[in-house]
């Protein structure tokens, strides 16, 4: 397979060149992390008047933001409702699920009052279901969900299956009319030169080493240089663990990093992707190994992603297997070939729960579980609020403990026989 290691979302979309300036002596606030968490966050303190510096390891785009499905959404807790309930009681549970709610309600908001361009529509989301006993367990998972506010699903019977998808792989399925999609690049530029143009620093390619206090303030090393802030942000996601250099243990201690996979194929026909994708939704299926894909806003591509194999970012061996695995929905794109393959690191908790908060003075908005574009630009706000000191900055995550494992130091050696064991479950599931 002849395809290139690189985001399908960089082959279209440049990032303004950002100009190269000195790390200054002191800040208002130092950012750790370039991603919507980071950018976003920047964005809402610049226009308070704070001044901030913008770190990241990378090049802005190389982390999860700019290399993602593009789906946004209430992204609802994995434990349900019923599992919510039987962790924390019953208002409790409704108040999480709620916050996925409030989160795309803002998100849509965002977008259109920050007039960002990034093909972001509202299309709603397909997930198809391989058999009765899944479909009978989803519907039934949905219909106690309709106790939220702006909930909305519907149910898909076998016979109108066509009309949401050209494939003859599930049984049953359901549509989400709260979600969307958009060109995840292109959000990852739109924020960078907003926050040029207000003023922010931003240094790329720049690692952050210890942060320490000091009477003046958190003195920050990078490999070019320290500063002093007045504060910190920790928006490092999955790649804390990363680039930590055993640097911030109480943050990657808790983050599983994850690698999350894509393909995206050559140019194809109009029509095979208006037969593919009939209503240009996003789309998921009922596999333990998430899979999603959708078709390429300018409805030339599929999309396809998964779960890396394993932990390692392998886009040669992930190109082929995501490859098979989207034939076996679309078996009429076996002879195609996969221009692009490429792969990121997605932080989860253990507790499937996102976390924003305060940890030794330094802020920090992380663990989005695999869906963090909504979940992010939401939490920015949220936690921009909270440094501000101004404005409602609760969260319903606020107050749920941050939990640590004794067994666990941030490298996820269990997960290779978790992802093993998951795609044996969905082999004899027929997925
Ligand atoms: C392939 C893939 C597909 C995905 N699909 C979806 C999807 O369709 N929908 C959805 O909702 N979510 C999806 N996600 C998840 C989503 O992209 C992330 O949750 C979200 O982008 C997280 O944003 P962030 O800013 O918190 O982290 P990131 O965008 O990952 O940014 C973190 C940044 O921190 C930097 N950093 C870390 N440590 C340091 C350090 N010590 N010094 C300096 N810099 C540092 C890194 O270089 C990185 O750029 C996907 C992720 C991947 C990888």
């Amino acid at each position: 397979m002849q395809f290139k290691n690189l985001p399908y979302w960089h082959s279209n979309t440049e990032l303004l060149s950002i100009p190269l300036t000195y790390i200054p002596k002191k800040i208002d606030v130092a950012i750790v992390g370039g991603g919507y968490t980071g950018l976003a966050t920047a964005l809402h303190l610049l226009r308070a008047g704070k001044s901030v510096v913008l770190f990241d390891a990378m090049k802005l785009g190389d982390g999860a933001s700019g290399k993602n499905g593009g789906m946004v959404g209430p992204s609802l807790h994995k434990l349900g409702l019923e599992g919510l309930t039987r962790a924390y009681g019953k208002q409790k549970a409704i108040n999480i699920l709620q916050e996925g709610l409030n989160a795309i309600k803002y998100f849509q908001d965002f977008i259109k009052l920050e007039k960002i361009e990034c093909d972001f529509k509202m299309t709603g989301r397909f997930r198809g279901i391989t058999n009765q006993v899944a479909l009978d367990s989803v519907l039934r998972d949905s219909e106690r969900l309709s106790i939220l506010k702006g909930f909305k699903f519907e149910e898909l019977k076998n016979s109108d299956i066509q009309s949401e998808i050209g494939s003859n792989l599930y049984h049953g399925g359901i549509v989400y009319h709260q979600d969307g999609g958009l060109h995840p690049q292109k959000l990852v530029a739109s924020l960078t030169e907003k926050i040029i143009s207000l003023g922010a620093t931003i240094h790329q390619n720049t690692l952050v080493g210890d942060i320490i206090k000091t009477p003046a303030g958190f003195q920050v090393q990078t490999n070019k240089g320290s500063l002093i802030a007045g504060d910190v942000v920790i928006a490092s996601n999955g790649y804390t663990k990363k680039f930590s250099n055993k640097k911030l243990p109480y943050f990657y201690k808790r983050l599983i990093p994850l690698t999350s996979a894509m393909i995206a194929t050559e140019k194809l026909p109009r029509e095979t992707i208006d037969r593919l994708f009939p209503k240009k939704r996003m789309h998921g299926g009922n596999h333990r190994l998430v899979q999603y894909y959708r078709a390429s806003p300018d409805n030339k591509r599929v999309l396809f992603g998964a779960r890396g194999p394993d932990t390692r970012d392998r886009s040669l061996q992930n190109g082929k297997i995501l490859k098979k695995h989207l034939c076996k929905i679309f078996p009429e794109l076996k002879n195609v070939n996969i221009d692009y393959s490429w792969c990121g690191k997605v932080a989860y908790t253990f507790d499937h729960t996102p976390h924003l908060g305060k940890q030794d003075g330094l802020y920090y908005a992380i663990g989005y579980c695999g869906s963090g574009v909504t979940r992010s630009i939401y939490m920015a706000r949220q936690l921009s609020r909270r440094i501000l000191g101004k404005g409602n900055h609760y969260t319903a995550f606020d107050d749920l403990p941050f939990r640590k494992k004794f067994f666990y130091s941030g490298t996820p050696w269990f997960m290779p026989t978790i992802i093993k064991w998951h795609s044996f479950l969905d082999r004899i599931d027929g997925n």
